[in-house]
């Protein structure tokens, strides 16, 4: 699936899951069935990310593996370059070919952390820009590229940091899918931005549920997302550790952001599920219920 033709048709918005390989065993276990849970609600595609450095390279073939071959699901496969070399870099990508993938995301990926370990290849590739110039030259996925309605946390500026999306579209993306914002205005500023600097791919919203209070801390951290006076306050009125209650209002919270953003006219949602069914479930099922879906 070339997973533009999805939009070209414009009949509603699409809804997509976001998956990253299970860490263990036990959560393996755990995922089997967060898989078949999901794959009921018939998502339009799903979508596989890759650990930098290539720390989750076989798990992440075998995850987009499971999902086309056992599942019958249509999947992005994500390929971070960061820390790859090249040959590395066209192994994992022949690896996705032979699965029939079409559509590939490709990012940079984060550098590792002091206690992660990988000595990043010197030839590796520095933006996800050089990533997609790469692939561009050598193969005829369908690619796309991040971008970060709040700025990226590194970028010189948002002027600056929107400058290289461009560049990324002008490199091959034909499509962006957007990290997740709590606060849907920046997601639509991000979007204006864009078209006034004649970018013009269709650009995906990122939801992000929230699922506790600390992953919301850590997922905020690293990727820079205003967490929002709404947010500070509707958590505060919650029940000190009532972590039910906590994932009760992330699912309205994010019900309400899709609500507002297909009313606006998104091409689709995409769900940053973490693994997890519940949320995702029950965020797809009140928006059909409502004919949003
Ligand atoms: C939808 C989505 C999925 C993700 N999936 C994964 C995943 O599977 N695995 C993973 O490891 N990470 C993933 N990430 C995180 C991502 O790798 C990080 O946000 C990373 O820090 C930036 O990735 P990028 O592709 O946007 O990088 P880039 O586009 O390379 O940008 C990184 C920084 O460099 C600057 N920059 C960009 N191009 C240039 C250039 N040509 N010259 C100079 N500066 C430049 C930008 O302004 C920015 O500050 C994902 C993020 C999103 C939004």
């Amino acid at each position: 699936m070339r997973v533009t033709n999805l939009w070209k048709k414009n009949e509603r918005p699409t809804i997509s899951f976001e998956f990253f390989p299970p860490r263990s065993e036990k959560d393996a276990g755990k995922f089997e069935k967060v898989i078949d849970d999901l794959a009921k609600l018939n998502p339009d595609f799903v979508s596989v990310t890759f650990g930098a450095g290539g720390s989750s390279r076989e798990g992440s073939y075998q995850l987009v593996n499971k999902l086309i071959n056992e599942k019958g699901l249509d999947v992005i496969a994500y390929l971070a370059g960061y820390g790859l070399n090249p040959d590395e870099i066209i192994s994992v990508l022949d690896s996705y070919q032979g699965l029939g993938v079409e559509t590939i995301l490709a990012l940079r990926g984060d550098p590792p952390r002091a206690n992660e370990g990988f000595t990043p290849h010197p030839q590796s590739m520095r933006h996800a820009s050089d990533l997609l110039e790469f692939m561009g030259e050598r193969y005829d996925f369908c690619m796309g590229a991040a971008g970060h309605p709040e700025g990226h946390p590194e970028a010189e500026s948002k002027e600056k940091d929107l400058e290289y999306l461009k560049l990324k579209v002008t490199n091959g993306a034909e499509f962006i899918i957007a990290n997740f914002v709590y606060d849907t205005r920046f997601f639509f500023d991000f979007v204006e931005r864009c078209r006034a600097i004649d970018i013009k791919v269709p650009i995906l919203p990122g939801v992000m549920p929230i699922y506790s209070v600390k992953l919301l801390e850590i997922l905020t951290k690293t990727c820079g997302a205003t967490i929002t006076e709404e947010i500070h306050q509707g958590l505060a009125r919650l029940p000190t550790d009532d972590n039910k209650a906590v994932a009760e209002f992330g699912i309205d919270f994010a019900t309400q952001q899709c609500r507002e953003l297909i009313e606006k006219g998104v091409p689709g949602i995409h769900i940053y599920t973490m693994d997890r069914g519940k949320a995702t479930t029950e965020i797809v099922q009140r928006l059909r219920s409502e004919g949003l879906l």
